[in-house]
């Protein structure tokens, strides 16, 4: 690597989303002298009775979870989104809105309390894979819904009020920002070059080696050349699949061992419970030629330098542009050590 970007102040720039992320690395050393929060190492109990997303247990809105045995989804019962809103639009000037239709729901990993996909081993994330998979199918081939974005908020620190293992899913009629400026990204490399970006992307990364934390057959784990958070990462598949349903079951596996991996050595960073939201980035479920998609799951932990303490996005980075000062390299090299 140029030794220039482990010294000297410098922007990256991010190929999926055409931003650029400041990067200064002789800062890394500097004393800190910030927020200090409790750490919460707690054990909690496999069934709690006051959780909503506990088997057998009812929910607020008076329905009771089935005693389910690995996964299981059910509709928000304070969804963001509502299904039935009408057709509307505000063009009013520079006052301009659109309605917007959905459908949310809400995926319990396992009936387990006390466990986090960290605590889960690969045959019981491949389930929630499995799930994963069917909702997409099934949500995107409704005519309402355009684009699914999954994920999962995990920790109080994140703003996750549940500490039962569970993320979620919203579906939507239009791209979301963040997609958007991704399919745009990825139409546009495509076009020109008639090959992935994220593809040829991984291909050099998997040559220089210098971002890699783990790969198996089919995934590759690795902190992106442009991330932002300290210890983001980056899931990618090797084969160009544009979405999860282009995962066959040994693929589906693959898939949650490289999952099971990276939480595992997460929480072993600052040994405490690794608190991060995820997504998974797809084709949209639009009906049109997503062929230039090349799926990717992201996580993007808060915690900057201890179990409590966590970076903030403020300042220049509300004003100007996201900062880091780790580099992604020495980040990637830390969490290597713990795989
Ligand atoms: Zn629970």
């Amino acid at each position: 690597m140029s030794t220039e970007l482990e010294d000297y102040s410098h922007k990256r720039f991010n190929i999926l989303t055409g931003e650029w992320v400041l990067v200064s690395p002789h800062r890394a050393k500097r004393p800190w002298q910030g927020q200090n929060e409790a750490v919460n190492n707690e054990k909690r109990p496999t069934h709690d009775e006051s959780c909503y997303l506990c088997a057998g247990n009812t929910r607020i809105n008076g329905e009771v979870n089935p005693k389910y045995e690995d996964v299981f989804i059910f509709t928000n019962d304070f969804a963001a989104l509502q299904k039935d809103s009408p057709d509307f639009s505000v063009d009013d000037g520079l006052l301009i809105a659109q309605s917007e239709k959905g459908i949310c729901k809400v995926v319990c990993f396992s009936p387990d309390h006390s466990k986090s996909l960290a605590d889960m081993d690969a045959n019981e994330i491949q389930k929630v894979v499995f799930a994963w998979q069917k909702e997409y199918k099934e949500l995107g081939g409704n005519d309402l819904i355009n684009y699914v974005q999954i994920f999962e908020n995990k920790g109080a620190v994140m703003g996750c009020s549940n500490p039962h293992p569970h993320g979620q899913i919203w579906s939507q009629s239009t791209l979301p920002n963040e997609v958007d400026k991704k399919n745009t990204q990825q139409l546009n490399y495509h076009q020109k070059n008639g090959s992935s970006l994220l593809g040829d992307y991984l291909a050099q990364e998997l040559e220089k080696k210098e971002r890699i934390i783990f790969e198996n057959d089919a995934f590759v784990v690795l902190i992106p050349f442009w991330a932002v958070w300290p210890f983001e990462a980056m899931i990618v598949p090797k084969a160009h699949k544009s979405s999860i349903s282009d995962l066959n079951e040994e693929e589906a596996y693959l898939y949650a061992e490289a999952i099971s991996v990276l939480t595992k050595a997460y929480d072993k960073i600052f040994n405490t419970s690794f608190p991060y939201s995820s997504g998974i980035h797809q084709a949209p479920t639009n009906g049109e030629d997503n062929s230039h998609w090349h799926f990717h799951m992201s996580f993007y932990p808060p915690l900057l330098r201890s179990a409590s303490v966590k970076k903030f996005m403020v300042g220049y980075e509300m004003f100007g542009s996201p900062q880091r000062d780790i580099t992604a390299e020495k980040a990637a090299q830390m969490i290597r050590g713990l795989v």
